[in-house]
């Protein structure tokens, strides 16, 4: 019986998470739970799993669901302090993170300070913060299990061979699939007039907005070419990206024997999350099987990084190390949001990305004080820019 912490419970991968759990009530027990401004759906939550401890960052909602389960025995605690408290407390067993953005970054450093496992879908977090993370857990010998769909392809086809932060001596290079989002055939003219709605609507993957406009814009399979930087150890030149628009295929492991292994499913985050809570056992899922016949055909493009700037920024900010990637994904947050509000357009988001990743100095990254600051930074000057 493993004790989990599920923190963004009440998102796109807190729902995927829970249905596992809720099929396997011998092999899991929800230890913790973590929301933010959803109330209703956490106070649900909490009556049916029974958790020890809720943690509600946002203040309103925290007194909502105080208030909701004063008769339960489930302790509710407040802020975002109290995330980093729950993922250490012994009875944690693996923590799973489905926090959105860089909200979800010092709960991913304590799991993995607290040598907790680490089942990771916040990729945010690594983006910004994968030298600290992957320095941390060489010590504390955590382990890191990728939830991403790519990521966790990957990890299935390296089995053995993969340990944390580290490069297997028996892999060439590694190609991240991406379904290329719903424009990656649209002229890049009409770019400027792409609204929210379309955009959020994913032609393979169900996911929370902000996720979705990441696919849209390419820049989740920028944030993904860093995240397999960090996880797999590999430079940016051995990290290959194909447009796979079926998103069958979810990513694959060239060795240096000529051989390819390629892990394939249903696109449905309950076959990678399985996968993780399974810690490498196969449990069973609520997923649909994949029928290659009914799929028929395979298809495989280059993306263009002309038209989606996101990708290549990504791979630039690789590239200028340090900071880099945690300022482009600060700016990334605050110009996907500000799309879904309808201050700017569908193309801005990369400009505005681009010039803040040239605009600020990139430092060495140090500590999470220094990241917390600078994202607060990064936010402030990005969201001054938009206005100008
Ligand atoms: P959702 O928007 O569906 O859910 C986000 C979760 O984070 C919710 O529980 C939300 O709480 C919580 N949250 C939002 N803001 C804050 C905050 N400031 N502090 C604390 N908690 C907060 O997102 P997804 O589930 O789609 O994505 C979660 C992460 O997983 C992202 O990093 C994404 O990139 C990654 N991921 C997602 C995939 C997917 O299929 N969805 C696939 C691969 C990776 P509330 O709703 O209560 O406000
Ligand atoms: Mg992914």
């Amino acid at each position: 019986m493993k004790s989990v912490s599920v923190l963004g419970a009440t998102g796109s991968i807190g729902d995927s998470t829970l249905a596992i759990i809720r099929k396997h009530p011998d092999k899991f027990k929800v230890h913790s739970l973590s929301a933010h401004k959803n109330a209703e759906k956490t106070i649900a939550l909490a009556k049916e799993f029974q958790p020890a401890v809720v943690a509600v960052t946002d203040q309103d909602s925290y007194q909502q669901v105080k208030s909701a389960l004063n008769s339960v025995p489930t302790e509710v605690l407040a802020g975002a302090e109290a995330l980093t408290h729950i993922v250490a407390e012994p009875a944690v067993d693996m923590v799973v993170a489905g926090i959105v953005g860089n909200a979800g970054m010092a709960s991913v450093l304590a799991t993995v300070k607290a040598g907790k496992t680490l089942l990771l879908a916040n990729k945010e977090s690594i983006v910004a913060a994968g030298a600290l993370v992957m320095a941390e857990a060489q010590k504390t010998n955590a382990s890191i299990i990728p939830l991403d769909s790519e990521h966790n392809a990957i990890y299935q086809c390296l089995d053995n061979d993969y340990v944390v932060g580290k490069r297997p001596a028996s892999v060439k290079n590694i190609t991240l699939t991406a379904s290329g989002g719903p424009f990656w055939q649209t002229e890049q003219a009409d770019f400027a007039h792409i609204t929210p709605a379309q955009a959020v609507a994913h032609p393979k993957w169900d996911m929370g907005a902000k996720i979705s406009v990441d696919s849209a814009t390419l820049m989740n399979k920028g944030l993904e070419v860093i995240e397999a930087h960090w996880l797999f150890n590999m430079p940016n030149e051995d990290i290959n990206v194909m447009v796979h628009p079926q998103s069958i295929i979810h990513s694959m492991v060239h060795f240096v024997d000529g051989s390819v292994l390629a892990q394939l499913g249903m696109p449905d985050m309950q076959v990678p999350i399985s996968y993780g809570l399974g810690l490498g056992n196969r449990i069973s899922n609520d997923a649909d099987f994949l029928d290659l016949l009914a799929v028929g055909t395979l298809n495989f493009v280059q993306p263009d990084t002309n038209k989606f700037k996101c990708l290549q920024l990504a791979r630039d900010a690789i590239t200028l190390g340090g900071t880099a990637p945690a300022v482009l994904n600060a700016a990334n947050e605050v110009t996907v949001a500000a799309f879904l509000q309808q201050q700017i357009r569908f193309d801005q988001i990369a400009a505005f990305n681009d010039k803040m990743l040239n605009q600020m100095t990139i430092q060495n990254v140090e500590s999470m004080a220094q990241l917390v600051q600078l994202d607060e930074e990064v936010r402030s000057k990005t969201a001054e820019l938009i206005k100008k």
